[in-house]
């Protein structure tokens, strides 16, 4: 199977070898390097300087650990919005009683900049300011550098859920003015699901000495002392732990710089492919986690996919909630090889003009070569 999924990405061969490994103990003499090595490595990959923790849950346990740790009952914050992944910071926020003041854009679009800042002048009280980097569910990339210039001059904090972005484009939480950032295992790091990241910022750690929220196993005070001992406070997910220590010495030798360039590259390729097919770019503001791709009224999305699966061994999102069938996310996050990505949209052009779409069959792939050539 070929995946072209946001997460879980595939892994490199490498990080499945070191993974076969013997079980590490991680109350054991050598956990500490481990564990202390990848958290110095994993700051290179944002890049940040902020503390950084590792905890065992998903990447929405480290968007509800940002929450648990900053806030307090009754605060109220800004959900800068424009798709399904920014609908969860909603839900982790009303989950803990905290007022949700919401600047929404339409999915395929990007929220203003200028928005938050009109949100942040009509709620000066706002706590915090809660956005997406990348928003998986659109294939949209929006503009934290923009919303961290309107914030950081606020004292509000800016929030950010990098789960998908990070390895694929740069988020530099210090020049940007980022407070807290998170990802997770399975998306650009070639790591597979089972652990998250937190970077946690020096306003963040203030606002932490104020924040009642109830929080116990994410307690990021707990982590913190923790990692004093090179350790966590809970049991971590070792075997995860020795992949990522593989995926990031890849990540080392190939260069983050390069790996940013390369998804460039590739999202660069699958979207002239689209243009080069005649089917439409969803996304206005296009990330370069995935290409999503509109269809045409007359062909059913989850057929294509059912059909990508079956004939081709190619694996791709669909469209969620409303979007369903609707679009076919094609990601070329993470562990991705040109030849991949190829094969994917001479799938997906053969697929559709099986099922009558007005296509003209190997123009994407020819398209997309060319721009992988450049
Ligand atoms: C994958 C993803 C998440 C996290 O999902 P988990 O299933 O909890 O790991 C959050 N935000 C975005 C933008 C994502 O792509």
């Amino acid at each position: 199977m070929i995946l072209l999924i946001p997460g879980p990405t595939p892994i490199p061969n490498r990080v499945q070898t070191a993974m076969a490994g013997p079980l590490v103990y991680h109350r054991g003499p050598d956990f500490p390097a481990l564990l202390t090595g990848i958290v110095e490595d994993v700051k290179r990959v944002f890049p940040t300087g902020h503390d950084v923790y590792l905890l065992s849950t998903s990447g929405t346990g480290a968007m509800e650990a940002a929450v648990v740790n900053t806030l307090s009952p009754g605060d109220s914050v800004i959900v800068a919005r424009a798709g399904n992944f920014g609908l969860r910071w909603d839900k982790i926020c009303e989950a803990y009683g905290i007022d949700v003041v919401i600047v929404e854009a339409e999915w395929g679009k990007a929220v203003d900049p200028d928005c938050v800042r009109a949100a942040l002048v009509a709620n000066p009280s706002a706590r915090a300011v809660l956005a997406t980097h990348s928003e998986t569910s659109t294939g949209v990339l929006h503009d934290i550098e923009a919303i961290g210039k309107i914030v950081s001059g606020t004292d509000a904090l800016l929030i950010v859920d990098g789960v998908s972005s990070v390895c694929a484009h740069p988020l530099p939480t210090d020049d940007w003015g980022v407070d807290v950032a998170v990802t997770a295992s399975q998306k650009g790091l070639m790591v597979p699901p089972g652990f998250a990241i937190i970077a946690f910022g020096p306003k963040a750690g203030k606002a932490s000495e104020r924040s009642t929220l109830p929080k116990h196993y994410l307690d990021l005070s707990e982590y913190r002392q923790s990692l004093e001992e090179g350790r966590g406070p809970f049991t971590l997910p070792v075997t995860l732990l020795v992949g990522a220590r593989a995926a990031l010495d890849a990540i080392g030798e190939e260069g983050i710089d390069s790996i940013w360039e390369r998804h460039a590259r590739q999202a660069s390729a699958a979207r002239a492919a689209t243009n080069a097919l005649g089917l439409d770019l969803f996304a206005e503001r296009p990330s370069n986690v995935l290409t999503s791709i509109g269809l045409p009224e007359t062909i059913d999305g989850l057929e294509v996919m059912t059909r990508l699966r079956e004939q081709h061994g190619v694996v791709v999102g669909g469209g969620l909630a409303h979007l369903r069938g609707r679009i076919l996310r094609v990601s070329n996050l993470g562990y991705v090889v040109d030849e991949d990505l190829l094969a994917g949209i001479e799938a997906i052009e053969t697929v559709l003009s099986d099922m009558g779409g007005d296509i003209e069959v190997g123009a994407g792939v020819t398209s997309a070569r060319d721009v992988l050539k450049k």
